[in-house]
C-alpha cells in the first residue's frame, strides 16, 4: 500500500533494507508531508492571526483549514472544539491543569487503567498531589482486558473524570471505551479518551463515541512531530479555564483584569505550530485518500498475520494473544531452559538485520510490572508495511533466537 510514497523506506540500515516495525512510537512521513514543511517555510511563513499583511493571512488561512481537517477526521461538532497542542502528552497535561483547577478538589477521584501510557498517568497523579485527590486504577482481567465490573465498582459520587486509552500502546488491544463512557456518563462523570494509538488505526467519531475529551499526536499518524490535538466538547471547553497564559489566548489585557479569547484560542497560548498543522492537514488528506476503513482492514490483516507467524516460533509468548488488535503486538522470547531472553538483546539482534522494533517498558511501567517481565518486544505496523516485511522480521527473529540460546 503506497510504500513508494515514503522515501525513508528506501534507506538501508546496517547494509540491509529497512523493515520499520516501530510505528506505535512514530510513523514515517509521506513525501506530501515532507514537501508541505518545505513549502510552508519556503513560500508563506509568517506568524498567524495577528498580521494584516499577505503572508500572515495566507498562514492563518492554512492553519485554520488544517483545524477543519482535524475536525473532519474526528467528526467533531465544530472546529472550535479542536485545540492544537504539542502532542498527546501536552494535551493531557493541559487538560489535567484546566479540568483539575476548575473541577477537582480534595477527596475527589480520577480513574485511569492499569495499562495506560505514563502520559495518561503522571499528569493525573500530579493533579491529585496538587489537590489532595485520589487516583484509582481499573484492574486487568486474566486475559489483560479491562475489568469492567471492577470499573463500575470504582465509580462513585467522588469520581470527577475517567481517562483511558482506546488502544493500548503495548498490547495493541482495543478497549471498550464506548462502554466505559456509557457507564461513566450514567454517573455524570466525564471521560477523556487517549486516542494516540487509535486515531491512526481506526475510524474514530467523537460524537458517536460521546467522549468528553480526546487526545492524539500527529506524528503517530504520518504527520509532523511537535503537534497534537485536544478535542473537547464545546460545553466543557466553554466552562473550563485556560491552562496556559500568554499571547493569542487573550481578548483584552490590563493589570487590573484580563479577559480571554473565544474557543479554541482560549487554550492556545503563544505562536501555534502552524507549519505543523499545515503538514498534518496534508497527512490527513493523504490518509483519507487511501481511506481509514481500508487502512484499518489492511493493518488488521497484517497484525493477524504477524501474530500467526510469531505463534509458529518456539518459546515465544505473545501478550493478549488472539484478542482484537490495532497495530501493535507485544511478545517475549524464552530460551529452551525457560529463561526469558532480555527484550533488549532481541531488539539489538533484529536491528543488526535491518529490522526496527521497540523493546522495553514502552512508557507503561505499571502494565509491564503487572506482566512481571523486564519489558517486551513490540512490533507495530502501519499502512506501508507488507507481508514481506513480516516475513523478513520473522526470519530475523528466528536467527536472533538461535543466537541467544
Ligand atoms: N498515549 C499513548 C497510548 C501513546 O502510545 C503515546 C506515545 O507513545 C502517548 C500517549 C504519548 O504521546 P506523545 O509522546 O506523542 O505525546
Amino acid at each position: 500500500m503506497r510504500r513508494e510514497d515514503f522515501p525513508i523506506l528506501n534507506e538501508k540500515v546496517h547494509g540491509r533494507a529497512l523493515v520499520y516495525l516501530d510505528n506505535a512510537a512514530t510513523t514515517q512521513k509521506p513525501q506530501v508531508v515532507i514537501d508541505a514543511i518545505a513549502e510552508a517555510y519556503g513560500k508563506w511563513n509568517a506568524n498567524v492571526h495577528r498580521g494584516v499583511h499577505h503572508l500572515s493571512q495566507v498562514a492563518t488561512q492554512k492553519h485554520e483549514e488544517a483545524r477543519k481537517k482535524v475536525a473532519g477526521l474526528l467528526h467533531t461538532q465544530s472546529e472550535e472544539e479542536i485545540i492544537f497542542t504539542k502532542g498527546t502528552t501536552d494535551s493531557i497535561n493541559m487538560l489535567a491543569r484546566s479540568f483539575g483547577d476548575a473541577m477537582v478538589k480534595a477527596g475527589d477521584e480520577i480513574i485511569v487503567s492499569q495499562l495506560e501510557h505514563h502520559s495518561n498517568i503522571v499528569p493525573w497523579q500530579m493533579l491529585c498531589e496538587r489537590k489532595g485527590a485520589v487516583l484509582k486504577v481499573i484492574p486487568l482481567r486474566e486475559d489483560l482486558s479491562l475489568d469492567i465490573e471492577a470499573f463500575e465498582g470504582l465509580l462513585s459520587e467522588k469520581t470527577r473524570l475517567v481517562s483511558v486509552a482506546q488502544v493500548s500502546n503495548v498490547l495493541g488491544i482495543v478497549n471498550p471505551v464506548e462502554e466505559i463512557i456509557r457507564l461513566a456518563h450514567a454517573r455524570g462523570v466525564a471521560v477523556c479518551v487517549d486516542g494516540a494509538q487509535s486515531v491512526p488505526h481506526l475510524a474514530v467519531d467523537v460524537q458517536e463515541m460521546d467522549c468528553d475529551f480526546l487526545v492524539m499526536s500527529a506524528h503517530k499518524m504520518y504527520g509532523p512531530t511537535g503537534l497534537g490535538v485536544l478535542y473537547g466538547k464545546k460545553e466543557w471547553l466553554d466552562k473550563l479555564p485556560p491552562a496556559e497564559g500568554g499571547g493569542e489566548m487573550i481578548e483584552h489585557v490590563s493589570f487590573e483584569k484580563t479577559t480571554y479569547n473565544v474557543l479554541p484560542y482560549k487554550f492556545e497560548a503563544g505562536t501555534p505550530n502552524y507549519v505543523g498543522s499545515y503538514a498534518f492537514g496534508k497527512a490527513i488528506d493523504y490518509v483519507q485518500s487511501v481511506g481509514l476503513e481500508a487502512i484499518a482492514k489492511y493493518e488488521h490483516e497484517l497484525a493477524v498475520y504477524l501474530e500467526e507467524q510469531l505463534a509458529l516460533l518456539p518459546n515465544v509468548r505473545i501478550y493478549a494473544a488472539g484478542r482484537e488488535k490495532a497495530g501493535a503486538v507485544s511478545f517475549n522470547v524464552y530460551r529452551e531452559d525457560g529463561v526469558l531472553i532480555h527484550p533488549f538483546d532481541v531488539g539489538v539482534l533484529l536491528d543488526r538485520q535491518g529490522v526496527a522494533v521497540r523493546t522495553g517498558h514502552h512508557c507503561a511501567e505499571p502494565l509491564i510490572d503487572h506482566l512481571q517481565v523486564p519489558g517486551t518486544v513490540r512490533a507495530s505496523v502501519a499502512m506501508y508495511n507488507t507481508k514481506e516485511d513480516i516475513d523478513t522480521f520473522i526470519a530475523a527473529l528466528r536467527k536472533a533466537i538461535m543466537m541467544l540460546q
